[in-house]
């Protein structure tokens, strides 16, 4: 009975939203459990949808890291507004074709009109950007690469990067993103191609060190394709110096790709915009909107000031795919990497429509005043905080983890095994393992952060006694 599925959903929503405090945070179990529990979906005999709606829940509800729990301190996955879940389930229900205009002219026009305010927001122009909905930050990382091959090497379309008489070079650093490794193998470049420049003492891209490898790299038949500034590194959320990037790819004749997949958001921010300045420089920008601004996974958004470089990247002609729809409206599958599309950008739209830009405003100056709380926090109880940021990225350490009375992964196995918080470890340029904790959820409060100031006390003291 369909009511009953609806009900069910919509009673999931609303229980899950208002129970998830008291969640555990993160499930304990083997591969051998979830297979266990999966042995009985054998597809011999139907399931009435009822019965199997209600199983999904709880096998989700049990084998998840709640990445919306309040408590989740992770990687950058945030929880969801309604906005987007309502969204999500309208695009599956209608399930838009945007691969051309003439088959989804609202949800096509739609993105278009949500970008283009997204575009304002990043200082680009509108009227010259090209800017697509991506699976994430890495397709628009690929199709940063793509462009700028078009843009300097048309004619690696018909010949490919191994005609080239010289090497393309993409310079980035060790805390750049590794979607970049499956870039330079999936352009054909190689990894090779990318030159892992030195950091300063602020694990910041050297602008000194950048100068010199590109001289040595040109000496040796490479040439400059692109500059690569993180705007919020994925290890510590700092950010690279991108007016002073940009100056030098001017310079060079290179192209200057900002990947800001997590930090873009604090555009949003009046009070943090400051930490992006520079951004309205460059060639390209990746911004995932399944990040920081609160939307479920794959929604990645590409930004691009040269539309014929997007276009020769991407444009081909088939007898089989609709007619181009003429006026100026553009066949996202002449212009982006995917060809079947999902309506990825209404999520946006519907969250952005709902709570405005001011909302969203409020959103993320809450969860950078949980950061500067989290520090302040653990200052007092003799944590040493590792990284220096205006966004919510939290990097942390003991003495007794730098004495060696126990290591990050002892901590956080105390930590999982309880379930109430969820935080991670990581390297910030190749020195020691810190802990990691990120606000990435609207929905954390300051008695979150004493749970986890508790948390990691309990554990740190069980492993020290
Ligand atoms: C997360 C992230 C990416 C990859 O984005 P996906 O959406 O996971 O594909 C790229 N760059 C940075 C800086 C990121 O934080």
């Amino acid at each position: 009975m369909l009511e009953n599925i609806w009900e069910r959903i919509g009673h999931e929503v609303d229980s899950f939203t208002a129970e998830i405090r008291d969640v555990p945070v993160n499930p304990n179990v083997s591969p051998a459990e979830v297979r266990e529990r999966l042995s009985r979906y054998t597809f011999d005999s139907p399931i009435g949808l009822d019965e199997l709606t209600n199983e999904v829940v709880e096998l989700l509800r049990s084998y998840t890291v709640h990445v919306t729990h309040p408590r989740y301190f992770g990687l950058f996955n945030p929880s969801v507004r309604i906005a987007g879940v309502v969204a999500d389930t309208l695009t599956a229900l209608y399930n838009p074709q945007l691969a051309v205009w003439s088959h989804a002219p609202f949800a096509v026009e739609m993105e278009q009109h949500t970008l283009h305010h997204l575009t304002r927001k990043l200082g680009f122009s509108p009227a010259t950007t090209v800017a697509n909905f991506t699976s994430g930050g890495a397709e628009a990382n690929l199709s940063a690469v793509l462009s700028a091959l078009a843009y300097h090497f048309p004619e690696t379309s018909e010949s490919g990067v191994a005609a080239l008489s010289v090497k393309p070079a993409i310079y980035l650093t060790g805390e750049s993103h590794h979607s970049f490794v499956k870039v330079a193998r999936m352009t054909g470049l190689g990894t090779s191609a990318l030159r892992q420049v030195q950091t300063d003492a602020h694990h910041l891209f050297s602008t000194v060190a950048l100068r010199e490898r590109i001289e040595s790299d040109v000496r040796d038949g490479m040439t400059p394709l692109m500059i690569v500034g993180t705007a919020g590194t994925t290890g510590a959320g700092l950010i690279d110096p991108l007016p002073e990037l940009s100056e030098i790819a001017k310079e060079l004749g290179a192209w200057f790709h900002v990947d800001a997949a997590w930090g873009a958001s604090a555009l949003l921010s009046s009070k943090l915009r400051y930490v992006l300045a520079g951004i309205e420089t460059a060639d390209s920008v990746t911004w995932d909107a399944h990040k920081w601004l609160s939307v479920p996974m794959g929604a990645g958004m590409f930004f691009c000031r040269h539309r014929e470089a997007v276009r020769s990247a991407f444009t081909l002609a088939t007898s089989y795919m609709p007619d181009a729809s003429g006026d100026d409206a553009i066949d996202p599958y002449t212009s982006t990497p995917q060809w079947s599309r999902r309506a990825i950008g209404l999520k946006v739209f519907m969250s952005l429509a709902e709570i405005g830009f001011a909302g969203y405003e409020g959103l993320i100056d809450h969860q950078a005043h949980l950061g500067n709380r989290l520090r302040e926090l653990l200052a007092t109880h003799e944590w040493q905080v590792t990284n220096e940021t205006a966004l919510p990225v939290v990097c942390f350490t003991h003495r007794e983890i730098r004495d060696g009375l126990f290591t990050t992964s002892d901590l956080l196995e105390v930590l999982y095994e309880r379930g109430k918080v969820w935080i991670s470890d990581v390297v910030i340029g190749d020195r020691e393992r810190v802990l990691r904790a990120c606000i990435t959820s609207f929905r954390s409060e300051e008695s979150d952060l004493r749970c986890l100031i508790d948390e990691i006390e309990h554990a740190r003291i069980s492993l020290t006694s």
